[in-house]
C-alpha cells in the first residue's frame, strides 16, 4: 500500500487549515454582504448533467472528469465545476420561480489534468451565481463582490479583465467568419487549436501557444459582430463598473473553457500566479437552464479558485490572523489532582477560555516545556503540595508572576485577567 494521498491532491494540514477558515470566513462574509445565500449539492452527479451542460466538446468533458459506474450501473461523475450543479438543483427544486435568486457555494471539485503549481485534481471553488436576471447590473455586482473578496483577504493588484461572447442571435455569424479564418491558417496552429476549429472555434483564442498568439492576434474579434442588445448590454456593464470604480480591461481574447457562456465573460488574473494565472472565471449562462431541460432564464456567475487565492496570498505575504490560541494550559504531578484538574478543565472550556492540559506524568520541568512550546500566556500548576492545600497556582508567563489561588477562583481569575 502506498502511504501517499493521490496525485494531484493535498491533504490541508493544521499548519494551513486555519488559512483557509480565514478565506472561507470571508468568502461567506462578503457573499451575504452582497445578498447571496448558501447552496451545498452533491460532490457526485449524473455525468450527463456536466456532458450536456458544460459541453461534449469540452477538455472538461472530454478529457478530465473523472466518471464512474456505481454497483447499479449509474454513470456518475465528479463534479467538475459548481455551475451545472446548482444550475441542476435549482431546476430540481424549482428555486426559479423567485424573480430573482442568488446562490454562494464553496467545496471541492475534481479535474483529471495534468498536476502543477496552481493546477489539482481536487481543488475547491467559491462560488456566486446570480439567476432570473439579464441586468447588466447583476454582472457587475458578481464582479465587484470577488474583487472585495480578494481586497477584504489582503490582496491588491489584481487586473478583471471582460469580454462578451455575444448571444444565439449574433455569435453565429462570427463563429462562422472565425473558422473561415482559422482553416486558412491550419498549418500555424497547434494540433489542439486544429481540433478546435470546427467543435469548439472560439477556445482558439484562448490558446497560449506563441505560434498560436501570432495567428490569433490577427483573427476577426466578437466585439465588431456584436448585435445592438449585447453591445448595449455590454456598454451598460461597463458604465457600472465605473460607477463602482472597479477597474477593468476589455481584452476580446477572454472566451473561457467552457459551452454555457453567452454574452459577459470575465476573468480576476495575477501576474504572480504564472502560468495559471487565473484566480477567478465567470459569465453570463442565459441559456443553461434551456439547454439542461428547464424553462430559459438568465444567469450569470463566477467561480474563484481557493487554492490560487491562497497561493497568492502566501506568495505576497499578506498576513493571517492568528489563530485561536490557547490561554491555559495546565500542568499537574500529582495524580490524587485528576478530578479537581478535570473540574477546572471542564469550568474554563465552558466558560469560552481555550484550555489545554497535559495528559503525561512526567515531571514538572518537562511539562513546562510543552506549556512553552504551546506558547500559552497562562500556566496552571496542581503539584502535590498545592493539592494538599487546596489550591492551584497560575503562573502569568510573561511576566512569571505566580499567584496561588482556590480551584474555584480560576475562571474568575482568568475572565478578568482578560479585562486588564
Ligand atoms: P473554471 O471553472 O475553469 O472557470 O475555473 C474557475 C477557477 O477555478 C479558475 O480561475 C481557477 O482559479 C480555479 N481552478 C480551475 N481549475 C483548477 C485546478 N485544476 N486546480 C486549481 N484551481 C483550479
Amino acid at each position: 500500500m502506498t502511504l501517499s494521498a493521490p496525485r494531484g491532491t493535498v491533504d490541508i494540514l493544521p499548519e494551513s487549515s486555519y488559512k483557509w477558515h480565514f478565506i472561507e470566513s470571508q468568502a461567506r462574509r462578503i457573499a451575504e454582504l452582497f445578498g447571496f445565500s448558501e447552496i451545498r449539492t452533491p460532490i457526485f452527479e449524473h455525468a450527463e448533467l456536466f456532458m450536456s451542460g458544460i459541453g461534449a466538446g469540452t477538455d472538461i468533458v472530454k478529457k478530465e472528469m473523472y466518471i464512474f459506474k456505481d454497483k447499479k450501473e449509474r454513470l456518475l461523475a465528479l463534479r467538475p465545476e459548481g455551475t451545472a450543479t446548482v444550475m441542476r438543483s435549482v431546476l430540481e427544486h424549482k428555486l426559479f420561480v423567485k424573480p430573482i435568486n442568488k446562490l454562494f457555494y464553496m467545496g471541492p471539485y475534481f479535474r483529471y489534468e495534468r498536476p502543477q503549481a496552481g493546477r489539482y485534481r481536487q481543488f475547491h471553488q467559491f462560488g456566486l451565481e446570480t439567476l432570473g436576471s439579464d441586468s447588466p447590473a447583476t454582472d457587475a455586482e458578481i464582479m465587484h463582490a470577488v474583487i472585495m473578496l480578494f481586497n477584504a483577504v489582503g490582496l491588491k493588484n489584481l487586473s478583471l479583465s471582460i469580454n462578451s461572447l455575444g448571444c444565439k442571435e449574433c455569435r453565429p455569424a462570427y463563429r462562422e467568419e472565425l473558422i473561415k479564418y482559422l482553416s486558412s491558417q491550419t498549418e500555424h496552429l497547434c494540433i489542439d487549436c486544429n481540433e478546435r476549429i470546427e467543435i469548439n472555434p472560439m477556445r482558439v483564442l484562448d490558446c497560449k501557444r506563441e505560434e498560436c498568439r501570432a495567428i490569433i492576434s490577427e483573427a476577426p474579434k466578437m466585439p465588431q459582430y456584436l448585435c445592438s442588445k449585447c453591445r448595449d448590454h455590454f456598454a451598460q456593464l461597463q458604465s457600472i463598473l465605473d460607477a463602482f470604480r472597479l477597474p477593468y480591461q476589455h481584452n476580446p481574447d477572454i472566451v473561457r473553457g467552457l459551452d454555457y457562456y453567452t454574452g459577459t465573460v470575465f476573468e480576476v488574473l495575477s501576474k504572480s500566479l504564472g502560468a495559471q494565472d487565473a484566480v477567478c472565471g465567470g459569465g453570463r449562462y442565459d441559456l443553461l437552464s434551456e439547454k439542461l431541460g428547464g424553462k430559459q432564464f438568465p444567469a450569470v456567475g463566477a467561480a474563484v479558485g481557493l487554492e490560487r487565492l491562497l497561493g497568492l496570498l502566501e506568495k505576497n505575504n499578506v498576513p493571517f490572523p492568528e489563530r485561536t490560541p490557547i490561554k491555559l494550559y495546565i500542568i499537574s504531578t500529582s495524580s490524587e489532582a485528576e478530578q479537581m484538574v478535570s473540574r477546572i478543565l471542564a469550568e474554563c472550556r465552558e466558560h469560552g477560555i481555550a484550555t489545554e492540559r497535559d495528559y503525561t506524568a512526567r515531571s514538572l520541568k518537562s511539562q513546562m516545556k510543552t506549556a512553552a512550546e504551546i506558547n500559552a500566556p497562562y500556566v496552571m500548576i496542581v503539584g502535590s503540595n498545592e493539592f494538599a492545600a487546596g489550591e492551584v497556582s497560575i503562573k502569568r508567563m510573561a511576566d512569571g508572576v505566580q499567584t496561588s489561588m482556590a480551584p474555584n477562583s480560576v475562571v474568575k481569575y482568568l475572565l478578568n485577567e482578560e479585562k486588564q
